[in-house]
């Protein structure tokens, strides 16, 4: 085949490809089959595979995701992405439609949900996919380019070539994919995502697009950032514009015009929130902007949100269900903890049939019996909390509760400590407490052994393949290979997994100990001061007491730990097993003392536990509001009032990178 016609070909099946994509993940009416769409996308590839020469970054090749990253270059988004002011009643609603219709006698407003996702700015360049990044801190975010290319419903390619263009729409993980990925998640033993919102962020902020690839982000677009209109009309109203973007390929927001009268729009409010359940994604309010441009020009902008707009906030969602039994569990400190099993309800897009309920004297305190109606609420978290009892709705055939004055797990009899809410298994040899400390023991803060989660450490020592940390170390591939439903791969995974954890150094080991009240800034200070693992059996508690943040509870726990015959034989068995017990950070001298941080958003490496013990280590404070007296704000993607609060103030701020600089500097 000559090579124009191959070209043509190529540019015919891409055209072809984006088509029938866009039927599927814009309109959501495919027109042709899974396995004929798959047919033109892998003819698709092998052709521009044989001809490289006519590659594209926007062909829907290149949506499974290219080459990984090293970082995320920072953009200055051409038009701010600002934030919206909130309300969160009826009267502060009423208040906002007043302020406008005293100086809009007409004005019309679109009221629309307000997606609980990741709010993202893309541009296109003569039709063509230009790159899109992060809203960040609102004025510089990330380049995602890589990773929003991977999103079915971005077109790559618009339908009609307009010279510029940049929208801005907030990318969420649908429901559905979130509750598959969780529990894919669970059955390999990782941690949960929290929600919806915190995995598309996540996956967005892959540095691999694969992954991103993998997990089925999708978008709404809700706004027209900026645009050169070319042969088209500029729109004069939001909703024009928004049919426009529809127009050209976007997948946009809902949204429902009508005139800004208080009880057309709270109807509108009351009717979006019914459907709250039944929408693909969270949604964690209803925005109503004014439809006019012009009018929001008239409204005008305060400091830093538009007096055009407003977000409602619903409050968390609750609903009643009734208590049915009272289950308890052993955590690695022998506690006991109550986990309420209720009648399954549909609460913020799940089904509820669980609640902690902290402790006995919660239990006691809301006077709750078995069998009582009672209120959940969920407010972002995996787990709902029980926030109320009725018990006015009582039958009579409610039973009271009592903890067992016996472990569930080993049988031996309970404590409850003096002056303590907690109740308390004692005995060392306490299965429950064995598995729980060994999950701690390989947890992402403490040895970070990739795979080993609850299910995994509960079959090897059912299996008695181990009794402690210790044995880990012993693990044959081919022992972990005889589990139930384990590979021989996910065996070798987990065991080469187990044998990077022997460098995690000292600080990371002592935090997996487990010791009571030491946690991972404790343990990093103790490790640093120590030196190694033997030095930490002999300190006395007055040399304890002298180590930053240790007190006399601390200090005490420690010594108790290592006055353990069995804790010292565990500790000698992780040395000879050849783990590192020096620590990984080299000591610094106290190069922050007398600043004080503030940490707000997330970064885009570290974990806000690290950035503090990095802040700590130093000899600096970190608190957790900004005030006058705070000298650096560090702020990361999505930060919130602290950030408004650190600029009303004037307090400088730090990126990640700039942190990391001062650090280095210092
Ligand atoms: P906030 O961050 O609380 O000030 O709320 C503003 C955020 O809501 C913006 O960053 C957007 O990402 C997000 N958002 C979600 N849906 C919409 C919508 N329909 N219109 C405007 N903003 C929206
Ligand atoms: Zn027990």
């Amino acid at each position: 085949m000559p090579n124009q016609s191959i070209k043509e070909e190529i540019l015919a099946l891409r055209a072809e490809v984006a088509h029938h994509a866009h039927l599927y993940y814009v309109e959501d009416a495919p027109v042709i089959s899974d396995f004929a769409y798959d047919a033109l996308f892998r003819r698709l590839e092998e052709l521009e595979a044989a001809h490289p020469e006519f590659a594209d970054p926007n062909s829907p090749i290149n949506r499974v995701g290219g080459q990984p990253l090293d970082a995320f270059v920072k953009v200055t988004h051409s038009v701010p992405m600002g934030s919206l002011t909130d309300v969160f009643n009826e009267e502060e609603l009423r208040a906002f439609l007043a302020r406008v219709n005293a100086q809009i006698p007409d004005a019309v407003c679109s009221v629309e949900p307000k997606i609980d996702g990741l709010s993202v700015a893309l541009t296109y360049e003569n039709g063509q996919f230009a790159g899109g990044a992060t809203r960040g801190d609102g004025l510089v975010g990330e380049d995602v380019t890589q990773n929003l290319r991977t999103i079915g419903s971005i077109p790559l390619t618009l339908r009609e070539s307009v010279p510029q263009l940049c929208v801005r729409g907030e990318v969420f993980l649908p429901r559905a994919k979130f509750y598959a990925l969780n529990a894919a998640r669970e059955a390999a033993g990782e941690a949960l995502l929290a929600n919806p919102r915190n995995a598309a962020a996540g996956s967005l902020r892959q540095l691999d697009p694969k992954i991103a690839a993998e997990r089925g982000l999708d978008i709404y677009v809700f706004n027209l950032q900026s645009a050169e209109w070319g042969e088209m009309t500029a729109p004069d109203t939001h909703s024009a514009s928004l049919a426009q973007l529809r127009a050209l390929g976007f997948k946009i927001i809902p949204h429902a015009v009508m005139p800004a009268d208080p009880d057309l729009v709270i109807a509108e409010i009351a009717r979006i929130g019914a459907m709250r359940d039944s929408l693909p994604c969270d949604i964690d309010g209803v925005v109503i902007k004014l439809d006019r441009f012009a009018d929001r020009q008239l409204m005008g902008m305060g400091t830093t949100t538009p007096k055009w707009a407003v977000a409602y906030k619903f409050p968390p969602e609750q609903k009643q269900t009734v208590l049915r039994d009272i289950t308890v569990a052993v955590d690695r400190t022998g506690v006991l903890t109550p986990t309420a099993v209720l009648d399954p309800v549909r609460l913020a897009g799940t089904t509820v049939s669980r609640a902690t309920l902290h402790n006995l004297d919660f239990i006691r305190e809301k006077g709750l019996m078995l069998g009582d109606v009672v209120t959940v609420q969920k407010a972002g978290d995996i787990i709902p909390e029980l926030v109320a009892v009725h018990p006015e709705k009582r039958t009579g055939e409610e039973r009271p509760y009592d903890m067992p004055s016996h472990c569930p797990s080993c049988g031996e009899p309970v404590f409850r400590d003096e002056g303590e809410a907690a109740i308390r298994c004692t005995n060392a040899a306490c299965p429950a407490q064995l598995a729980r400390a060994i999950e701690h023991f390989a947890s992402k803060n403490a040895m970070s052994i990739d795979g080993l989660g609850p299910q995994i450490v509960e079959l090897l020592l059912q299996n008695k393949l181990i009794a402690d940390a210790a044995d880990l170390y012993t693990l044959q591939p081919e022992q972990v290979a005889s589990l139930d439903r384990m590979g021989e791969k996910s065996a070798q995974n987990l065991i080469d997994a187990i044998a990077r954890s022997k460098e995690a150094g000292l600080e990371r080991l002592i935090f997996a100990l487990g010791i009571r009240n030491v946690g991972a800034v404790a343990a990093a200070a103790l490790a640093q001061y120590a030196g190694t693992l033997e030095a930490c059996f002999e300190l006395s508690a007055e040399e304890l007491c002298s180590i930053d943040d240790f007190g006399q509870i601390t200090a005490d726990c420690v010594i108790n730990y290592f006055s353990h015959p069995q804790n010292r034989v565990l500790c000698q068995r992780l040395i000879d097993a050849g783990l590192r017990t020096t620590p990984v950070q080299m000591p610094s001298a106290d190069t922050l003392a007398g600043m004080t941080f503030v940490l707000t958003g997330t970064l885009p490496t570290l974990t806000r536990a690290e950035a503090s013990a990095m802040i700590t280590d130093r000899g600096g404070k970190v608190s957790s509001s900004v005030s006058k007296k705070t000298t650096y704000v560090v702020a990361g993607e999505e930060a919130g009032s602290k950030l408004t609060k650190a600029q009303a103030l004037g307090i400088p701020l730090l990126d990640e990178a700039a942190f990391l600089a001062l650090l280095s500097e210092l």
